[in-house]
């Protein structure tokens, strides 16, 4: 096996495949097949959010370093015609920041018809590009909002740009990238304005998920005892919404969702950390500099721009990845004892 040490995480050159039937799809150990694959762009981002990244942003990944958009779109390619892959969403980082994020959409969407392209973003400049996206043959979009108030939105961010965000917002709508959902990381911080945030969704029409904060942040200071729980959400809102479950449509969809005040309109939490769904994970990621991550908590990443930079066939990589799926965790053990957080942070993954 080649270790090949990148400073952060380990990153190895191949994988052991031993025990693992002989199927094309992405298969674990554990019964579990990756069909959602997230594709991280950048670690370049205009916000700073506290849970997320440092106030200095990360280091800079070095342009040589980072893929192409032809090595994107031949790994999304691969993804989808050998491996099974039935969803692409592109991130990073902040995926706007990339100049070419319409040559990459643009090109992934002639590579895999019929695939749906997402996009997770902050929406700052989406009011710009919305309609660009669209045309590349981007199909939705999931936007990065924790508070609709512009003070609170300024500390949690570290930048004054709400205004940018709500702007991007109906540019996306009005480009027909739709369903557009909204998520919001809840944080001590953003507790007593999720009502407020939940209002202006109902006016919005837009759909609402909340993500509990998972220790995945830059400076390390997520600690079990002080993050917010669904449950905490769940009294939060139910002082002013009147919230019945509903469950989830399909078992590997990571929000439960909540109808409000009799519905239609519903509320989702993801749960990550209280009521972990690492059992039903479909997802397999590549990280900026084109390593594949298997699951956020690991470190263990393998490396696929070297191999595709060295002359490797669609086959040998295509079994490369495969090969970091099979040794995929069980699950991300944050309730285990000694349990430590990554070495990267969720901006330097993907999310
Ligand atoms: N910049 C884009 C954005 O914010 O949507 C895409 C990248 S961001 C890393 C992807 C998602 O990860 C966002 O929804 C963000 O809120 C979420 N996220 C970041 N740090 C997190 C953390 N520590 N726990 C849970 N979710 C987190
Ligand atoms: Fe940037 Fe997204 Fe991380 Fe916020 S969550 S700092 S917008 S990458």
């Amino acid at each position: 096996m080649t270790t090949v040490e990148m400073g952060i995480p380990t990153v190895r050159g191949s994988v052991s495949l031993d025990g693992r039937p002989d199927v094309p799809e992405l298969v674990d150990k554990f019964g579990r097949v990756a069909r959602d694959l997230r594709v991280s762009i950048t670690e370049k981002c205009s916000l700073r959010c506290t849970y997320c990244m440092p106030e200095e942003g990360l280091p800079a990944i070095p342009q040589q370093d980072l893929l192409t958009a032809d090595e994107i779109v031949r790994l999304v390619r691969l993804a989808v015609d050998r491996l099974g892959v039935r969803e692409v969403r592109f991130t990073g980082g902040e995926p706007l920041m990339r100049a070419d994020l319409e040559q990459i959409v643009a090109g992934c969407a002639a590579a895999v018809p019929g695939i749906p392209l997402a996009l997770t973003t902050n929406a700052i400049g989406l009011e710009h590009r919305a309609r660009g996206l669209a045309a590349a043959g981007l199909t939705r979009v999931n936007v990065s909002l924790d508070s609709i108030d512009r003070a609170h939105f300024a500390q949690l961010t570290r930048r004054d740009r709400l205004p940018s965000v709500l702007a991007g917002i109906r540019a996306a709508a009005d480009a027909g990238l739709a369903p557009l959902k909204i998520n919001a990381v809840l944080m001590p911080e953003t507790l007593s304005g999720a009502a407020d945030l939940l209002a202006w969704a109902l006016a919005e029409g837009v759909a609402l998920r909340f993500i509990e904060e998972m220790p995945l942040d830059a400076d390390q200071e997520w600690a079990r005892e002080h993050m917010v729980s669904a449950d905490a959400l769940l009294s939060a809102l139910g002082a002013r919404f009147a919230l019945s479950p509903v469950g989830r449509d399909d078992p590997s969809a990571p929000a439960e969702e909540w109808t409000v005040d009799g519905g239609p309109a519903t509320v989702g939490i993801i749960a990550s950390v209280t009521r972990s769904f690492c059992a039903d994970c479909d997802r397999t990621r590549i990280t900026a500099e084109g390593t594949v991550r298997s699951c956020l908590f690991s470190d263990s990443e393998v490396d696929l721009r070297g191999a595709l930079r060295s002359g490797a066939t669609d086959d040998e990589l295509a079994q490369l990845w495969r090969g970091a799926m099979w040794n995929k965790w069980a699950g991300h053990g944050i309730d285990a004892a000694g349990f430590t957080p990554p070495q990267r942070s969720m901006g330097a993954i993907g999310g």
